[in-house]
């Protein structure tokens, strides 16, 4: 393709992260031509030298270069949301959606759009009547994401194939660590996840399962799911992990949803106790205030009243981040946080540093191995023929990883997506 700007870009000075887990780089020389990496080296004189006449050289010493953030479960209420994710440095994500064709549409857009992360959708959102995600959502306008019988299940896997998923989502849960006393949803009878799982196995497409208790994601992971798409509440038990590590099944923690649901007043207070989102260049105004609210939290606690047992569930979802990282099982980075789109990724790495895992571990699931998990081999690291999707950061992000969210700019695909300053 044919482009009016300057044909190679470059990069000097900066300290590289390139999320391979290799040790920080200093004095870097980033070169990307065609929105793809062509280099990562020393900034050397003579590697200056042999640079292209008319490249656009950007001297961004003191600061940091890190490769663009992946988040393995977002749901988008909007297109702002996705706009504001990339504007925090997403470039990817995994979007869990209902309707298998709107999301194919959007996820082909998504590619060559300068002002949201590309897209890669799991869909649909299959779910039982009368359980979860099936509580007033949407159905899928071409499909049954609600199945009855294993024949069903498999013709609407089938369905989605046809339509373009490469991805499903299945839910395994009635939410009553969450919602309890409150009635507890449906749940799937085992014969038909299985249909669903298995079917999307046999047709080459990933499966991502939600299965916060124990029991059920042992059960997803019998079925052939490739990921869960929560944390689990109880400790997993070594010969599980031994079986996620093998496959592999990856491990997508969604800590800020648990943290969340604890205990909303302290999370959110937490949050909004740094500037960089609360003051100006940060969060909309009206957002704060709705989110300093006691409207905003006492409701989340009506909703969600079993928040007690959530509480007492957070040693065993620290602990067995640690156990999985530790067992080789490959941790995606995923937030599932509606409230905090695209800085939810931050907030989320913040939780991992926070239950024991190194800053280089941390930014590693949030590039490198969130792009695994969709099966991207051309993205999540910033080596030569790589994807250009990277930040620039005013600060050290293995210093605190919060500092990714202190953005002097993101680039995809080799293009400069948000000005923003901050
Ligand atoms: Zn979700």
């Amino acid at each position: 393709m044919k482009t009016l700007l300057a044909a190679t870009l470059v990069l000097r000075g900066a300290t590289l992260v390139d999320g391979t887990g290799s040790p920080p780089r200093q004095n870097a020389l980033v070169v990307v031509r065609d929105g793809r990496l062509v280099s990562a080296g020393a900034a050397t004189s003579a590697a200056a030298a042999a640079l292209p006449a008319d490249a656009e050289v950007l001297d961004v010493s003191g600061k940091w270069i890190v490769p663009g953030l992946i988040d393995a479960h977002v749901h988008a209420e909007s297109d702002a949301d996705l706009q504001e994710m990339l504007r925090w440095g997403v470039t990817s994500v995994r979007l869990m959606a209902e309707d298998t064709a709107s999301a194919g549409e959007l996820a082909k857009a998504s590619k060559t759009r300068r002002d949201v992360p590309e897209v890669f959708p799991a869909v649909p959102i299959f779910t039982t009547p009368g359980g979860w995600w099936s509580q007033g959502q949407p159905p899928d306008s071409r499909l049954d994401r609600f199945p009855t019988t294993v024949d069903a299940a498999r013709a609407a896997v089938r369905q989605a194939k046809a339509l373009g998923s490469a991805e499903i989502k299945v839910m395994l849960d009635d939410m009553a660590w969450c919602r309890a006393p409150l009635p507890a949803f449906s749940r799937f009878p085992e014969a038909v996840s299985a249909a669903l799982v298995g079917e999307a196995r046999a047709a080459g497409m990933r499966a991502i399962v939600h299965a916060p208790n124990l029991a059920d994601a042992r059960r997803a992971i019998e079925q052939g799911a490739t990921a869960l798409a929560h944390g689990v509440l109880d400790p997993i038990d070594p010969e599980t992990a031994a079986t996620m590590k093998s496959r592999p099944v990856f491990y997508v923690p969604t800590m800020d949803i648990y943290e969340f649901l604890a205990d909303t007043r302290r999370f959110v207070d937490a949050v909004l106790s740094d500037p960089r989102l609360s003051g100006p260049g940060g969060l909309p105004a009206a957002t704060v205030a709705r989110y300093r609210s006691a409207e905003y939290s006492d409701g989340y606690r009506r909703r969600y009243p079993n928040f007690e047992n959530v509480a007492r569930h957070l040693p065993a979802l620290r602990a067995n981040l640690r156990t999985m990282q530790r067992a080789g099982v490959p941790v995606a980075l995923g937030t599932d946080m509606w409230a905090f789109p695209g800085v939810g990724v931050s907030i989320e790495m913040d939780l991992y540093a926070a239950a024991g895992l190194s800053p280089l571990d941390v930014l590693g699931a949030a590039t490198r191995t969130a792009a695994k998990s969709l099966g991207l081999e051309d993205r999540g690291t910033l080596e030569p023929g790589r994807r250009a999707d990277f930040l620039i950061l005013h600060a050290d992000p293995l210093l605190d990883v919060k500092n990714v969210r202190s953005i002097a700019a993101v680039y995809k695909a080799g293009t400069r997506a948000v000005p923003v300053s901050r």
